[in-house]
């Protein structure tokens, strides 16, 4: 695996496909600059070599060149972090950038135009790809949230580059951190799934079943699982279509050895409300009128047990409806548990969707060892697919 330990950027353009995809308010400021924070690293080690970087995005969902979607408006945030003057072209290919990136000295950052201003960014252009690839003598892709889309500028072009490729620190530590958990764990091995539906991460149960000891299988994803074994969920969130393989993936794991824990008991509500009445009951006994929105106290020590018996821990998916704090204690429960066995010396990947935004929001972030930074991406990882932007690197 490549990266940018294998290349010294002396003189260099380094063009780097970083992720750059940041919330605007309608100020068009930046209000949460992690993506930006995340890069970097990558880009003040071309700079400290002596090179230069070309730096490329997308931003939102433009449908052509709207304005609203340039790439200007970060410009200032892009400069605060990284520290250097930022200059920025007003395109992304043709003269005008090869002209900017033409004038571009040593130790200077250029970040180019919003590249799906460009429907040929998002259908993988084989002509666009090779423009874009014009722009720098080294290619690196720090963008772990688009390496599971095949575009121009994250895949495509790396053909262009021959051996001159690489991966950037973020997305090397992205790839780094899954492969700990999935393939060179520390064992017992633990799964937590949680989130609404159990359809969504079928694929992501099936390929961990073969790499997990211990299965967590929480939220709303449970209920389906009760339902399929004679329990009753009353109004809860269940998929009847689900119930025969959720029966399957319990038969699985039996056979491959995996101990699968699912939630004893809920926080039952009367209404999806953060002012519902609500009280605790058995998860296999919910009348009709109440829906389970939050694991148990049972539960949660059961949970607190197995995560601290576990020396790799991986979380997708909150334990319970954590956007409103009603229901938020199962999931800050299972924080504090990761927190202490994390610790304790466990490896903990927290990744995927809305895991990220509960972890930040209830500050655990710094506590476990890694939060990803790609939903769609690190799920795909998990599901054990090949990501193209990855593999286009390592071919
Ligand atoms: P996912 O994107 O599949 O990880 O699902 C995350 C969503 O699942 C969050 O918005 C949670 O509010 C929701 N969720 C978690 N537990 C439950 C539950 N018991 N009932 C309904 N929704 C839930």
């Amino acid at each position: 695996m490549k990266t940018l330990k294998d290349f010294n950027f002396e003189n260099k353009k380094a063009i780097i496909r970083v992720d750059f995809n940041v919330p605007l308010n309608d100020k068009f400021e930046v209000t949460d600059a992690t993506r930006i924070e995340a890069a970097k690293s990558t880009i003040i080690k071309v700079l400290e070599d002596g090179g230069s970087c070309v730096l490329m995005s997308h931003l939102g969902r433009p449908k052509g060149k709207q304005n609203e979607f340039s790439l200007q408006h970060i410009v200032a945030k892009v400069k605060e972090i990284i520290g250097v003057n930022v200059k920025f072209v007003e395109d992304c290919i043709g003269d005008k950038a090869e002209q900017a990136v033409a004038n571009l000295e040593k130790g200077e950052v250029l970040l180019l135009e919003n590249l799906r201003f460009y429907e040929e960014e998002k259908k993988g252009d084989i002509a666009f790809a090779k423009k874009l690839s014009k722009l720098g003598d080294i290619y690196i892709n720090d963008a772990f949230g688009t390496a599971h889309r095949a575009h121009a500028s994250t895949t495509i072009i790396a053909q262009f580059f021959e051996e001159n490729k690489c991966f950037g620190n973020l997305l090397a530590r992205e790839i780094e951190s899954i492969d700990k958990v999935l393939n060179n764990s520390e064992k017992p091995v633990l799964a937590i799934l949680g989130g609404a539906k159990v359809s969504s991460k079928i694929t992501v149960i099936e390929n961990i079943l073969d790499k997990v000891d211990h299965l967590i299988i929480g939220g709303g994803m449970s209920f389906t699982f009760i339902k399929a074994q004679g329990g009753t969920v009353g109004d809860s969130i269940c998929e009847d279509d689900k119930m025969e393989l959720a029966l399957n993936i319990l038969k699985q794991a039996k056979e491959k050895g995996v101990e699968v824990h699912i939630p004893v008991d809920v926080i039952a509500a009367d209404d999806f409300s953060n002012t519902a009445n609500t009280q605790i009951l058995d998860i296999n006994a919910i009348p009709e009128g109440w829906q389970g929105l939050d694991a148990g106290p049972k539960s949660r020590e059961n949970f607190d047990v197995v995560v601290n018996k576990c020396k790799t821990i991986l979380w997708n998916g909150p334990l319970g409806v954590f956007e409103m704090e009603t229901f938020s204690g199962g999931t800050i429960a299972l924080g504090h548990s990761i927190d202490k066995a994390t610790k304790n010396g466990a490896f903990s990947l927290v990744g995927g969707g809305d895991s990220v935004a509960a972890v930040k929001q209830f500050g655990f972030a710094e506590k476990v060892s890694y939060v990803s930074t790609g939903g769609g991406a690190m799920l795909e990882m998990l599901e054990g697919k090949a990501l193209p932007g990855i593999e286009a690197i390592l071919k």
